[in-house]
C-alpha cells in the first residue's frame, strides 16, 4: 500500500504543501481544526483563520512554485505586480529605491489577497484525488515510535485515531504538535500589533511598494488590483490599537496615514475595516524529531516587516517535497528520521538569513536616537548609490537566492 502523509493544519502552508505532495503522487491526509467556509459566486472569498483580511507579498520564487502547480492563472485574477520598492524614514533624508527595470526582472513579486489565495488553494485541494481533506477536526494527541507516528483527533465529539509514516505539523505559531513532541521554542514578543487594512488613494499606485519607517512603526503600503487600492500593514505599539480600530476611527486613521506618508500617494480617501495581529518571533528549537517535521509558522514565525514569512515557508515546503520525491523513487520510508534531519540542515542557512534580516530591520529602525537615525539614513543613501548592492538585495527579497 502507498505510504500516506498526514499534514496537521490547513492554513496557507498546509494547503500549498498538500498540493505540492499530491503532484508527486504522494497521498495526503490533511487535518484542519476550523471548518472552511462555503465558496460560491455570491461569496467569492470569505475569510478563514489563515485566509483573512491580509494581503501577502509573494516573492518571485513563490509565484514560480504556484506556476509549477498550474495555479498561477487563477491566482493572478486577484494579484498585482510590484515593479518598484521605495524605502524611506519619516523626517529623514535617506531614500532607497529598487526598480524591476533596473534589476532586469519582470517584477519583484506579486501582492495577493489572502482570502482569494485560500479560495483557489482549497478549490484545487477538493479536486485532488491524492488529498483527503478533513476539516473541523482538532488534533489532540501526537506520539510516535520507531515505525510510525500516531495522531488522536476529535471531530464533532467523535474520536479519530490515525497512523502515518510521516506527520507534517503546519499548525501555526502556537503549534500543538510542537508542544506535544516537547520541542521548545524561543519567543520574542515585539510588543507590537500589525494594523491591517485596504485603502483607496487619489493617486494610482503605479505598482510601487512603499516601506516607510515612522515613529508609530514601520508602515508598508503595497499595490493591490485596481489602480487606486493599496494594502496597509502598520505595526504599532501593543495597547494603542484601539485608537485605530473601529468605524468611528476611520478618519483618524486616514489622517495618520496622510501625515506619515505625505502626498506620495495623493489623498488617502477611504479605508476598509481594520484588523489587528499581535507580532512575535517564535522559533522552534528543532524542526525534525523522529517522523515528524515542523513546517510554516510552527517552525518559524517572524515579523512581517519585509513580507518574507510565507515566502520562506514556501521554499521550505518545496525542498521537503524534493526530499520526499527522492525517497519515493527509492521506495524508501517517507518518514525516515535521518532524511528529515538532512532536510532540516539543508534549510538552516536560508532560514537564519531571513530571520536575522527581518529581526534586524525591526530592531534597527525602532530606535529614535538621532545619531542612530543619521547612521540609518546614511545606509539608505549608500544603498541607493553603491553599485552591486541592489541586485543582491533584490535577489534575496525575490527569494531567488537561498
Ligand atoms: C500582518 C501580517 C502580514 C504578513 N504579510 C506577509 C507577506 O506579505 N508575505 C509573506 O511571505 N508573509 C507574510 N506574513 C506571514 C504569513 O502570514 C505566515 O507565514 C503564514 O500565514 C503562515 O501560515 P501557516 O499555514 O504556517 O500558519 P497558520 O496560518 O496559522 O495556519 C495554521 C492552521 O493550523 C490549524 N490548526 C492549529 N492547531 C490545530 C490542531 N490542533 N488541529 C488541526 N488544525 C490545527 C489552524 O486552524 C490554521 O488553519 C504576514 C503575517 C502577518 C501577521
Amino acid at each position: 500500500m502507498q505510504q500516506e502523509v498526514i499534514i496537521v493544519g490547513g492554513g496557507m502552508v498546509g494547503l500549498s504543501l498538500s498540493l505540492m505532495l499530491a503532484k508527486q503522487n504522494i497521498a495526503v491526509k490533511l487535518l484542519e481544526a476550523i471548518k472552511y467556509p462555503n465558496y460560491d459566486d455570491a461569496n467569492l472569498a470569505p475569510y478563514h483563520s489563515s485566509f483573512d483580511a491580509r494581503n501577502s507579498a509573494l516573492s518571485r520564487r513563490s509565484v514560480q512554485i504556484y506556476q509549477e502547480l498550474g495555479l498561477w492563472d487563477s491566482l493572478q485574477e486577484h494579484a498585482t505586480p510590484i515593479l518598484q520598492v521605495h524605502i524611506t524614514e519619516q523626517g529623514s533624508f535617506g531614500k532607497a529605491r529598487l526598480t524591476a527595470e533596473q534589476e532586469k526582472v519582470e517584477s519583484f513579486g506579486q501582492v495577493i489577497e489572502n482570502a482569494w489565495l485560500g479560495r483557489v488553494l482549497l478549490t484545487q485541494v477538493l479536486k485532488e484525488k491524492n488529498i483527503e481533506l478533513i476539516d473541523g477536526v482538532n488534533v489532540t494527541s501526537l506520539t510516535q515510535d520507531e515505525n510510525s507516528a500516531h495522531i488522536e483527533a476529535e471531530r464533532n465529539g467523535e474520536k479519530l485515531s490515525l497512523n502515518a509514516k510521516l506527520v507534517i505539523a503546519a499548525d501555526g505559531r502556537d503549534s500543538f504538535c510542537r508542544k506535544a513532541l516537547g520541542i521548545g521554542a524561543s519567543v520574542h514578543d515585539y510588543d507590537q500589533v500589525a494594523i491591517v487594512t485596504t485603502v483607496q488613494t487619489s493617486k494610482p499606485h503605479t505598482h510601487i511598494g512603499f516601506e516607510r519607517f515612522s515613529e508609530l512603526g514601520p508602515l508598508a503600503l503595497l499595490p493591490l488590483p485596481g489602480e487606486y487600492r493599496r494594502s496597509v500593514v502598520w505595526p504599532v505599539k501593543k495597547g494603542t490599537e484601539d485608537e485605530w480600530l473601529g468605524d468611528e476611527n476611520d478618519q483618524h486613521f486616514l489622517d495618520a496615514l496622510q501625515e506619515t506618508y505625505g502626498d506620495r500617494a495623493g489623498k488617502f480617501q477611504k479605508t476598509g475595516k481594520r484588523f489587528c495581529f499581535p507580532l512575535s518571533q517564535v522559533l522552534a528549537e528543532k524542526q525534525a524529531v523522529g517522523r515528524v517535521v515542523l513546517m510554516g509558522n510552527a517552525a518559524h514565525t517572524i515579523h512581517p516587516v519585509a513580507g518574507q514569512g510565507f515566502n520562506l515557508c514556501m521554499r521550505d515546503a518545496y525542498v521537503l517535497v524534493r526530499y520526499l520525491k527522492d525517497q519515493l523513487a527509492k521506495s524508501a520510508d517517507l518518514g525516515e528520521p535521518s532524511m528529515l534531519l538532512d532536510y532540516e540542515k539543508s534549510r538552516l542557512t536560508d532560514q537564519q538569513r531571513v530571520i536575522k534580516f527581518c529581526d534586524s530591520v525591526v530592531r534597527g529602525f525602532s530606535n529614535q536616537n538621532p545619531f542612530l537615525k543619521f547612521i540609518r539614513n546614511t545606509g539608505l543613501v549608500a544603498f541607493d548609490v553603491i553599485p552591486g548592492i541592489k541586485p543582491l538585495v533584490a535577489n534575496y527579497a525575490m527569494g531567488l537566492k537561498a
